[in-house]
């Protein structure tokens, strides 16, 4: 994209229809380099930085730490990159971005009786809401929510991890993205909290098939590996008004690709949200393999991944690493 377009089609097609602050011209040699200084930045941090591996899982407990990847694909198709960013990782959480746009697609707005769309403030994992509040999980981006949405989904495919993988290679444009086994294993025994969640929501009735069998699925989506490209890639729907911009495959309505962005934005990084808003200001979706996506409405998607999260599950890195992208080029959706 020439050295003005970004920018450009920033300014002219921004939902929130004002420039930002400090809109920089960037040129494919811009967007390179900012790539570059902060790979640079992320790895003097190494060092110092305080995150840790996702060990409750014990298969992502030997990932090694010290690892950055950083991936931006740009609504023209042109592809940016250091690091990591060729590497598959596992997606985890950032799998309930699709699934919920798959789920939107099958159940419509009916979804929203059975998940709300409120940030949580409490952990990804927590327990503590669904007894105030009925077994209805306050959004569909923390464990509960996503474990009704992977509900939706076996309740409308008759192979629901066929038809999720077949979604996901489709959107990435990757036919090799498959399941690491190792960690749906590990999740499968380890996973105490997600069969309490998924009980403990069967119980108000907002669970209809067999537990076992929602659960299977939902770690099926978490186990799924992929790289940073494909991640940018499958969500570059969300920044093009719904579409996908090299096939020209409408994925979901403009109405949902706008109201999925706001529910990354209040709610992808879990109770970080506001941080996330405050310091990078872009929808967003983490996953504890330390993965975040992030869109720039009508611009560009970006995938980051650093292994070692802060205290919220979030990755320390690229949390990092996302601030300093959006402060070094300017663009937010703010
Ligand atoms: N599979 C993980 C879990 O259920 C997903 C959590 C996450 O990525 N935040 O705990």
């Amino acid at each position: 994209m020439g050295a003005r377009t970004l920018a450009a089609r920033f300014r002219c097609e921004s939902i929130m229809r004002s420039p930002p602050q400090n809109p920089h011209d960037l040129s494919r040699h811009d967007l390179q380099d900012i790539l570059s200084t902060i790979h640079a930045e992320v790895r003097e941090r190494f060092d110092t930085q305080t995150g840790k591996v996702a060990d409750y899982i014990p298969a992502l407990a030997s990932v090694p730490r010290d690892t950055f990847g950083m991936a931006v694909v740009t609504l023209d198709g042109d592809v940016y990159t250091v690091g990591e960013a060729h590497a598959p990782f596992s997606i985890q959480s950032i799998s309930k971005v699709h699934t919920l746009t798959l789920a939107l697609d099958k159940a419509g707005d009916d979804l929203w009786k059975r998940v709300g769309r409120e940030p949580s403030g409490d952990p990804f994992n927590s327990l503590i809401q669904l007894e105030h509040e009925s077994g209805i999980p306050r959004n569909p981006f923390i464990n509960a929510g996503a474990i009704v949405v992977a509900d939706v989904i076996l309740s409308h495919y008759d192979d629901p991890e066929a038809a999720f993988l077949e979604f996901m290679r489709e959107r990435a444009g990757n036919p090799d993205i498959g399941r690491d086994d190792e960690v749906w294993e590990s999740e499968r025994k380890s996973g105490y909290r997600n069969v309490a969640l998924a009980n403990f929501i069967r119980s108000f009735g907002n669970i209809e098939n067999d537990v076992q069998a929602v659960l299977d699925f939902y770690y099926f989506q978490c186990a799924l590996k992929m790289n940073c490209i494909d991640l940018a890639r499958s969500l570059q729907f969300l920044a093009d008004r719904g579409r996908c911009p090299s096939s020209g495959e409408q994925v979901t309505s403009i109405e949902r690709a706008r109201r999925t962005n706001a529910v990354m934005m209040t709610c992808g990084t879990y109770d970080a949200a506001g941080e996330f808003a405050f310091h990078v200001g872009l929808p967003a979706k983490s996953g504890v393999g330390g993965g975040i996506v992030a869109v720039v409405p009508h611009v560009l998607n970006l995938c980051v991944w650093s292994p070692a999260l802060d205290d919220k599950g979030n990755s320390q890195l690229g949390a990092y690493a996302l601030h300093r992208f959006t402060r070094m080029t300017g663009l937010s959706v703010f």
